[in-house]
């Protein structure tokens, strides 16, 4: 079983926050029968899945790796835990992340690091990094896991392993902690895009419970309709490759780009020229919302208080000063700066124009291409301890990610090769609002 690799890697990766192992058998029993019964029919029945601490299980730790949630146990879960249930799947465990999906390696958990399997001294990539790791090391099947500017397709890219981030309002965010509410979305980790293919169709769908869900449906994704990737178009913008890009990942991307040729389709470089200010933009409006919706947590509704105070105000300042770790704190000083008044102007204001221009330049991009080809981020997975010296290359590592959230749009992190140092090298196909599917076909035939 699952568990079994657990015992023999756990140790060394340390992917996990928590673990269900006795209840994940008696589920076990309870589905096999359900089974039997005919109550589960879908192909993930009996499937172990390990879900992202920021995900609440009812009765279970919901941490988001953080010391101010260190023992909050939700009344209520989050929808994609119903779906999973339905289902049939077995939820196995909680999986490390940065403090409150902020970060790019994991490091920023209040829990201790996660490990990359491929090398034990590199770092998974984040935020999603314990369920990436996870399913790299065997020891999940699939995994949930969430991104707001890249944190399912970094870390999947670290790792070796599929994940995508899908349209946003197609997965309810209901029951997961916000980071930056009109960015969030969860999604699928897996081994391979038809796992993850059939783990999205369970999670996706509208929820009345969470007030930016879509009415819209997916369709059913259907990978058998193509073995090759004739009359299809790929863009790549041209400024993606520019210096910052490690050799390494440079020839995996290159090589990508000529198999994807091979396979049929046609693929065109083209300038996006509102790049640069996909970082900028993003960290504003991410750190603003963050900073908003990180209020909640005041040492009055939620786990935990700090032990000494006098009064009201020193109880929340003592509580949020000894719960949140440093890049929490930062974000939140940023995020308040920004919207405060008279920088809300020259700051927020300012990003929210600029996200307007990017989304005009990629709908414009998919007005020629069926799909835009990215690497998923400039290097490999960077060494234990490395990133946190030096927290602006950290930043400006989301440079291929985060645009994808700016604009809601889905995208595919797939395996692409390793470099010379053996780690992994992932790239990301991007598509148009809904779609999943030409991503989903897309990413199968190259596989
Ligand atoms: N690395 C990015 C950040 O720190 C993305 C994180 C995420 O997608 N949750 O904000």
């Amino acid at each position: 079983s699952v568990f079994h690799q657990i015992r023999k890697k756990e140790k060394k990766i340390h992917a996990y926050l928590d673990l269900y192992e006795e209840d994940a058998y008696k589920r076990a029993e309870q589905v096999q029968k359900g089974i039997e019964q005919g109550i589960y029919t879908g192909p993930l029945a009996g499937v172990p899945i390990a879900v992202k601490d920021n995900i609440c299980i009812r009765g279970k730790k919901t941490t988001c790796a953080s010391g101010i949630l260190e023992n909050f146990i939700p009344t209520y879960q989050a929808e994609v835990i119903d779906r999973l249930e339905q289902a049939g799947m077995i939820l196995i465990g909680k999986t490390n992340m940065d403090e409150f999906a902020m970060g790019s390696t994991t490091e920023t958990s209040a829990f201790g690091v996660t490990a990359n399997p491929w090398n034990t001294e590199h770092v998974p990539g984040g935020s999603s990094g314990g369920s990436c790791a996870a399913v790299a090391a065997g020891e999940a099947y699939m995994a949930l896991g969430s991104d707001t500017g890249g944190s399912i397709r970094q870390p999947s890219a670290f790792c070796g392993v599929t994940g995508i981030k899908p349209t946003y309002g197609t997965v309810s965010r209901y029951g997961l902690v916000a980071y930056a509410s009109s960015l969030d979305q969860i999604g699928p980790v897996g081994k391979n895009t038809e796992d993850c293919a059939a783990l999205l169709q369970v999670i996706a769908g509208y929820d009345p419970k969470d007030s930016t869900s879509l009415r819209r449906e997916l369709p059913k994704p259907g990978l058998t309709s193509g073995k090759d990737l004739k009359g299809m178009r790929f863009g790549v913008p041209e400024e993606y490759m520019a210096e910052g890009m490690e050799e390494g990942v440079r020839k995996v991307f290159l090589a990508s780009l000529k198999l994807l040729e091979e396979l049929g389709a046609e693929v065109e470089f083209f300038s996006m020229k509102t790049t640069e200010y996909v970082i900028p933009a993003y960290y504003i409006i991410a750190c603003a919302e963050a900073s908003s919706n990180l209020e909640r947590f005041d040492g009055v509704k939620y786990g935990f208080r700090a032990a000494e105070y006098q009064g009201l105000h020193d109880m929340y300042r003592k509580t949020r000063t000894q719960g949140f770790g440093k890049e929490v704190k930062n974000r939140i000083m940023l995020g308040s700066f920004v919207l405060s008044s008279g920088y809300y102007d020259a700051y927020y204001l300012k990003a929210l124009k600029a996200k307007a221009l990017i989304k005009k330049e990629f709908d414009q991009a998919f007005e020629k291409y069926d799909v835009i080809l990215a690497p998923a981020a400039p290097h490999t997975a960077p060494k234990l301890g490395e990133s946190l010296k030096d927290p602006l290359t950290m930043y400006l590592g989301d440079i291929y990610t985060v645009a994808v959230n700016l604009c809601a749009l889905p995208a595919i992190s797939l395996p692409g090769g390793f470099d010379r140092k053996g780690l992994p090298v992932g790239f990301q196909m991007i598509g148009p609002c809904f779609g999943e599917n030409t991503l989903i076909r897309s990413a199968a035939v190259f596989e």
